[in-house]
C-alpha cells in the first residue's frame, strides 16, 4: 500500500502526526493508499515557511510569475494522461471526465498568464496641482485553499493559479479522499519554476482546517465543499479576521418548457444528471417539466436513455458513462435517500437499486435512478443527494417552475430549455441563482468569467476565477503623491480638498 505525504518546501514530506486516512479505489472498494493527516503544528510550520518564501515571490515581477504559469500549462498538457489516470483511480470518474477536470483547471492557469495586465492599478494624472494618485494591487501574503473531493484537479487549480499569479504563497488543503493529483500538481509547479515554499500542500482533515483558520499569518481562505462546512469555515474564518469565500452545495433545477426540443432536453438531462455519477456541484438533480403533457413526453424520452447508461470502472474504456461514487458511505447515503423518496410517495420510474457489476462487487457503484412526481416536501427534493438520482417535479406553469427554483435554499446553477427567447430572457433576468444556462444544462462559466452560486451555495462577496479571483487575492493600496518643490516650507494641518 502506498503511503502519501505532504508537499512542503519543494519536496514530498512524510506526516508526523501519526494520524492517517484511507484512500480507496472506488471501483474495487480496496484501500490503495493512506494519506497523513496534518497536526496543527505541521500546518503552522508550513505556513511559517510559506511566509518566508512569499517575500521574494511577491517581489518578483508579475511577468516572471506569469512565465511560471506558462511553463506549468505546458507541463499539465504533457502529463495529462498521467494526471487523469491518478485522478480516476482515486475519484472513480471516467478518464475522459478526469481529463475534463484537469482541462477546466488548466484554462484558469492560462487566464493567469495575463496577470501582468490584470494586476495593473489605476492612475490619475494631476489629481490636484502637482498631485498624482494611483492604486496598486498587492498580494495578501499567505493565503489558503480548502478543496472538495469531486474535482481534485480543477478546484485546486482554480485556487492556486490566481493566488500565486498575484504574488501570494498558497497553502492547499485538498480533500483527503483523493490527494494524489494535488501532490502531483505541486511537483509540476516546482518543475515549472515556482520557488520552494511558495506552494505547500498540507493533507488533513478538520484539525488541519481549524489550524489554517486559526493561524494569524493566513490572510485569506477560499473553500469549496458542502454547505454545512462552507458556512462553518466562513463564520470561523471571518471571526479570525480573514478574507473568506466559501462555495457550497447545490440542487440545480432544469426547467423544460413545452416548446423545448424534447430530444435535446432529454440528452442534456441524462448527461447533466448522471455524468460523474451525479457528483458535480453543477449536476442537474431536479427536472421541472412544465405541464403534464411535457412531463409525460420527457419521461418517455428519458427512460430508454437512462436504461442504456453504461456504469463501470474507469479502466473499462471510453464508452463507460459514469463510474462509482467516492466512498461506501456516499453509496449508503444515496441508498437511504432513495428509500426515503419511495416512502414519501415519489414514483421510482427507473430503479437503480440492486445494481451490481461482476468482478467489482465491492466497488461503490450506484445504478441510475429516475423519480417522477417528486414534491417540495420530500427529502429527495430538499437534500443534495450527490449521486446518480434525478428527480422530476411536475409544474403546471412557467411561474410555478421558476418559483420552485427560486424558493430552493441552494442557488448554484440552473437551466431552462425552450425555443422562446422572451421566456429565456425573463428566466435569466429574474432567477436568484448564480449561473444560468439557456439550452445549456451545465453552465459552468469559462476561465475569463467567474464561477459562484447564490443563497446557500455561496458565502462571501466575490466569485472564483476570472477577474474576481484577482480581486480576492490582492488588496488595494492607493497612493497620493505630490512632487512640486515647496512641501518643505511647512506642513498642512487641514484635510485638503483637490482643487
Ligand atoms: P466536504 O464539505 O465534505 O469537504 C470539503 C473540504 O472540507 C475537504 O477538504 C474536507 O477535508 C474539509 N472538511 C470536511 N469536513 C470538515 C469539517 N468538519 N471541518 C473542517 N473541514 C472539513 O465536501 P466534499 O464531500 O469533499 O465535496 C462535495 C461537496 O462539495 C458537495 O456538496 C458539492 O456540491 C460541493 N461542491 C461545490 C462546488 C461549488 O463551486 N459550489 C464545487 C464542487 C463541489
Amino acid at each position: 500500500m502506498q503511503e502519501l505525504s505532504h508537499f512542503i518546501d519543494g519536496a514530498r514530506v512524510d506526516g508526523t502526526s501519526g494520524r492517517f486516512a484511507d484512500v480507496f479505489n472506488p471501483a474495487t472498494g480496496e484501500v490503495q493508499a493512506r494519506v497523513p493527516l496534518a497536526s496543527k503544528a505541521e500546518v503552522d510550520a508550513a505556513v511559517a515557511r510559506a511566509a518566508e518564501a512569499q517575500i521574494a515571490w511577491g517581489a518578483t515581477n508579475p511577468q516572471r510569475r506569469a512565465r511560471v504559469m506558462m511553463a506549468f500549462v505546458q507541463l499539465l498538457n504533457r502529463d495529462m494522461d498521467k494526471l487523469a489516470e491518478a485522478l480516476s483511480r482515486e475519484h472513480g470518474k471516467t478518464i475522459p471526465d478526469a481529463k475534463g477536470d484537469v482541462q477546466r483547471g488548466l484554462e484558469v492557469i492560462e487566464f493567469c498568464i495575463g496577470a501582468p495586465h490584470l494586476l495593473k492599478g489605476e492612475f490619475t494624472d494631476s489629481a490636484g496641482p502637482g498631485i498624482d494618485m494611483y492604486s496598486m494591487k498587492q498580494p495578501l501574503g499567505v493565503v489558503a485553499g480548502i478543496t472538495p473531493f469531486n474535482f481534485p484537479a480543477m478546484i485546486p487549480l482554480w485556487k492556486m493559479g490566481p493566488a500565486l499569479a498575484c504574488g501570494n504563497a498558497f497553502i492547499l488543503k485538498p480533500s483527503e479522499r483523493d490527494p494524489s493529483v494535488p501532490l502531483m500538481l505541486a511537483e509540476l509547479m516546482k518543475e515549472a519554476g515556482l520557488p520552494d515554499g511558495v506552494l505547500q500542500v498540507v493533507n488533513g482533515d478538520k484539525e488541519a482546517v481549524d489550524a489554517i483558520l486559526e493561524n494569524e499569518t493566513v490572510q485569506a481562505v477560499g473553500f469549496v465543499g458542502s454547505t454545512p462546512i462552507a458556512s462553518y469555515i466562513y463564520a470561523k474564518g471571518c471571526a479570525h479576521g480573514k478574507r473568506v469565500q466559501c462555495f457550497g452545495g447545490a440542487k440545480n433545477h432544469m426547467i423544460v418548457m413545452p416548446d423545448a426540443d424534447m430530444d435535446q432536453a432529454a440528452d442534456a438531462l441524462v448527461g447533466a444528471g448522471y455524468g460523474a455519477a451525479g457528483e458535480r456541484c453543477m449536476a442537474i438533480s431536479v427536472a421541472v417539466p412544465v405541464g403534464d403533457e411535457t412531463a409525460d413526453r420527457l419521461i418517455e424520452k428519458l427512460v430508454p436513455r437512462i436504461e442504456k447508461l453504461k456504469v463501470g470502472p474507469y479502466t473499462a474504456g471510453d464508452d463507460v458513462d459514469y463510474g462509482p461514487v467516492v466512498t461506501a458511505a456516499a453509496k449508503a447515503n444515496i441508498a437511504r435517500l432513495v428509500e426515503s423518496g419511495i416512502a414519501q410517495g415519489a414514483e421510482l420510474v427507473v430503479d437503480g437499486r440492486g445494481f451490481g457489476l461482476q468482478g467489482y462487487e465491492d466497488g461503490f457503484f450506484v445504478g441510475p435512478h429516475l423519480f417522477d412526481r417528486v414534491t417540495k416536501d420530500m427529502d429527495i427534493y430538499k437534500t443534495e443527494i450527490f449521486g446518480p438520482v434525478l428527480s422530476t417535479v411536475r409544474a403546471q406553469s412557467y411561474e410555478e417552475a421558476i418559483g420552485l427554483a427560486m424558493d430552493h435554499e441552494y442557488g448554484n446553477g440552473t437551466a431552462i430549455f425552450t425555443r422562446d427567447g422572451d421566456t429565456a430572457r425573463d428566466f435569466a433576468s429574474r432567477i436568484n441563482i448564480g449561473m444560468v444556462g439557456v439550452n445549456v444544462p451545465i453552465p459552468v462559466p469559462l476561465a475569463y468569467h467567474s464561477f459562484g452560486g447564490w443563497k446557500k451555495s455561496g458565502f462571501g462577496d466575490l466569485n472564483q476565477h476570472g477577474t474576481d479571483a484577482f480581486k480576492f487575492y490582492t488588496r488595494t493600496k492607493t497612493v497620493t503623491a505630490r512632487w512640486p518643490s515647496g512641501i518643505k516650507e511647512g506642513g498642512e494641518f487641514n484635510f485638503k480638498q483637490m482643487d
